[in-house]
Order: C-alpha cells, then structure tokens, then sequence
C-alpha cells in the first residue's frame, strides 16, 4: 500500500471496518456450523480488538489534523519571516546604493572645490558626469544662463573623452523643454516618449538620441544652466540615475555660483566701475609681455592715447552726472571699435584712456584712431536733453620705430597727445612728428 492510499483509509475507515468485519462474519457463520464456544471466543477477541483500535485510529487522525494545522501556521510563519528579510535585503541595498551615491559625490565635491575658475569648474563638472554616468557614446552637456540676455549658452560638451562641437548652440528641444518647465527630465526610450517629436530632434541635430536625462541647476531658485548627459542606446538612464544627476547638478551649481563670483571679483579688482574697462593697473601688467613677444618676433605694436576734449566743460555746464553718461559713452563706443581678439583697452585715468594694438603697425593705427576720432566727433549725447557733440585728441606711438619699451612708448604717445591738444584738439598727432 502506498503512502497515499495509506491516508485514504485513515481519513475513511469504512472499507478498514468492512476488512475486519468480514472474518468476523465468517467465524461466526463456522461457530454456528462447528464448535461454538471457540469461535464465540474468537469473535470476542477480534471484537475486543477491533474496539481498541478504533478509537486509535481516531485519535490518530485527530493528532494529524492538529499537525497539520501547526504546520500550516509555520508555512504562514515562514512566510511572514521571507517576506520581512525581502524587505530588509531592498533596504540594505538600497543604503548601499546610497552609501556608493554618498561617497561618489563627496569625490566630485571635492574636485569642484578645488576648481576657481568658471572654466575650471564647468569642465571638471562635466568630466565627472561622464566618468560616473556616462561611456564612451554618452554626450554631456552643460548649459550656462547668459546674464543678460538670459539665453541658453554652451559652457561644456564632451562625447566620452572628446569634445564635441554641437550644431545646436542654444539647445534643442529637450532643453527647450527643460527651461519651460524647470523640472528634471528622464528619457528612457526617445521612440516611445510621446512629449517629443523625434523627427524634429533629428532635424535639429544629426546625433542619434536614444535616452537622456537632464536637470535645471539652481541656486535660490535662481536658474543658472542646465546639465545634461544623453545616449544614442534607449534605457540607458534610470530614475536612481536622475535623482544622482540632480544632486549633482544642485552641488555644481554652487561650485558655479562660486566661480561666477571669483570672476566677478576679479573683474571688480581689474576694470573700471564706471566705464567697465581694464584699469591702467591691469594694462601695465599685460604690456610688458607683450611688447617683450613682439620684439622678439619682430613683429609690430602699435598705443593709442586718447583724451576727452574740454571735459571739464560737460561738468560745469551740465553736472558731474552728465560727466559720467559722456565717459560711459565714449568707453561703451570704444569697446565696440576696438572688439578684436589682443586688443586691450582701458581706462587710463580721468577722462583719459590708453588702447594697446599688437600686431599692428603705426600707419595702421594712425588710420584706425582717425576713423574712431571722425565716429566720436559724430555721435550726439543728449545730456539735460540738449543735443551735445564729444571730441576727443589721440597721440599714436609704434613699437618699434618709437619706443623698445612700455614706459617709453607711453610717454612718446602721450607727447604726440600732447601736440594734438596744442594744435586745437579733435585730432591725431602721430610720435616722432612735428
Ligand atoms: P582738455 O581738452 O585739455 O583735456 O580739457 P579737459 O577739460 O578735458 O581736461 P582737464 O584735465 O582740465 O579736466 C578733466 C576733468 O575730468 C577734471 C575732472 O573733474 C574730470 N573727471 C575726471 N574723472 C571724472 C569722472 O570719473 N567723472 C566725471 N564726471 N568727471 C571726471
Ligand atoms: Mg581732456
Ligand atoms: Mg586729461
């Protein structure tokens, strides 16, 4: 008899009973027919037996049901306990993640605390993006806010270890979308995302997007740039993988605001408050490498010295304010004239400024700072609403027919200024003339 069977008859006694009545019922029909007595005692026996075992049988079956029921409620037991260690497993591994979280951004705060510089502080941002999210596919870009104008400019962008240079220079759509809504964005398959139209993105850019994600960075609520990693494969990027982004986002745009305010700083200590040119300070420094280069190549460099006409006149006539609104326009006008990569112009004291020309010779110079004279002398101020014109006198000194050195070039130009106000001002007077 098998196990099973075996069970069956435990839980049905009645074929068991049948088994054992049907000797009984023979014996009793061989006591009739034979010797009485010995089968009545046989027949006692067997009934004797057959009481005994029933109730064993009973309490056996009861025993069963109750461990069964026991083992029931250690199944649910067992159960409870799996379930509680499923929980406690998702918990460690998720303190794990965020231990590893933790300690990869304690290393990139460190590397963006030792970053002064804006440039510095974008680049090293943008590296260690790549290094802890991306590959060698994987694009990161980072975005600044320009200051005034508030457009989307292209600080960083790196595919793997390159740069890249990106046709979309003020963002695509997905940044468009960003600075719309300021929340972070996950992108994890582009082909499936209903919010953008994949033909227009691979208009705008030839690169293959599959996933992305990106964050707005912010300080007090003050939205300086957005950072960004994409991938040409989908899934790339998970939720864990954005919410690392935008803690480091929030910790880069710190070490952003930083920089921005070192820059400001020493922008503060090198131009003028007024007219926002260098300080003849900074100029003095820069001049001598330079002129020290251009001797050395043989090459040319050419120094304006340039002064307001009768200056004194704008104060007294229309007050020290109206001074200021002619200095600031003469300095702003000057920056647009002389916007060329070398040239450095300041703000030489006064109503006086000093523009340094490399790699141009004095008849080239001659020609600029008269052309730049002729366009003052134009131009109309209105201060205290009365239409007032501006001239100015200019002394053109040249390295190296004039002078091999800074001080001296200085001096010969201020001289050839000095004629240009004794010969009547609203001139150019050129050293070594006259
Ligand atoms: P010239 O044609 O000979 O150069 O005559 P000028 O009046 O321009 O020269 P002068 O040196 O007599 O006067 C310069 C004036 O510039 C005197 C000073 O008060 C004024 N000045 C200097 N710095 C500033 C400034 O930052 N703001 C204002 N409003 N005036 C200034
Ligand atoms: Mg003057
Ligand atoms: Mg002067």
């Amino acid at each position: 008899m098998t196990p099973k069977q075996n069970k069956e008859y435990l839980k049905n006694p009645l074929p068991l009973i049948i088994i054992l009545l049907t000797p009984l019922i023979g014996l009793f029909i061989l006591a009739v027919t034979a010797d009485l007595r010995v089968f009545i005692l046989i027949g006692f026996a067997l009934s004797a037996i057959l009481v005994v075992l029933l109730p064993a049988h009973l309490r056996l079956t009861r025993m069963r049901a109750a461990a069964e029921l026991q083992l029931q409620d250690i199944r649910e037991r067992m159960n409870l306990v799996d379930f509680s260690i499923q929980k406690e497993d998702q918990t460690i591994r998720s303190i794990q993640d965020k231990i590893t979280d933790f300690s990869q951004l304690k290393v990139v705060t460190e590397k963006l605390s030792q970053c002064l510089t804006l440039d510095e502080t974008t680049k090293t941002l943008s590296r260690e993006i790549r290094r802890l999210l991306g590959d060698k596919d994987a694009t990161v870009i980072l975005y600044l806010f320009h200051s005034k104008t508030g457009d989307l400019g292209i600080s960083s962008s790196h595919k793997g270890q390159m740069r890249v240079n990106l046709k979309t220079k003020k963002g695509d759509e997905f940044d468009h979308y960003l600075v719309k809504t300021m929340q972070p964005l996950l992108i994890e398959d582009l082909k499936s995302d209903y919010r953008f139209d994949i033909d227009k993105v691979k208009i705008q850019d030839e690169r293959t997007i599959g996933s992305l994600i990106s964050v707005p960075m912010t300080v007090d609520q003050r939205a300086l740039g957005i950072l960004r990693i994409d991938s040409p494969q989908d899934h790339k990027f998970n939720t864990q993988d954005l919410r690392f982004l935008r803690t480091v986002g929030d910790v880069g745009a710190m070490a952003i605001e930083n920089a921005q305010l070192y820059q400001h700083v020493q922008q503060l200590a090198i131009r003028d408050g007024l007219t926002g040119l260098y300080l003849r300070r900074y100029l003095k420094e820069r001049m001598p490498s330079e002129v020290a280069r251009q001797l050395r190549n043989d090459g040319r460099l050419a120094f304006l010295m340039i002064d307001i006409d009768k200056f004194k006149v704008y104060n007294d006539k229309f007050g020290h304010m109206a001074g200021d609104i002619v200095l600031k326009t003469v300095g702003e006008f000057m920056q647009d004239f002389f916007d060329q990569p070398g040239v450095l112009l300041c703000r030489y004291g006064g109503e006086e400024f000093a523009v340094m020309l490399p790699d141009c010779d004095k008849k080239a110079a001659a020609e600029l700072a008269e052309e730049m004279r002729r366009q003052i002398a134009m131009k109309m101020v209105i201060l205290r609403r009365e239409k007032t014109n501006i001239t100015v006198s200019v002394g053109v000194a040249g390295l190296p027919e004039d002078a091999k050195v800074v001080d001296e070039l200085i001096r010969v130009a201020d001289q050839a200024l000095y004629r240009a106000k004794e010969t009547g001002r609203d001139r150019v007077c050129l050293a070594g003339e006259g």
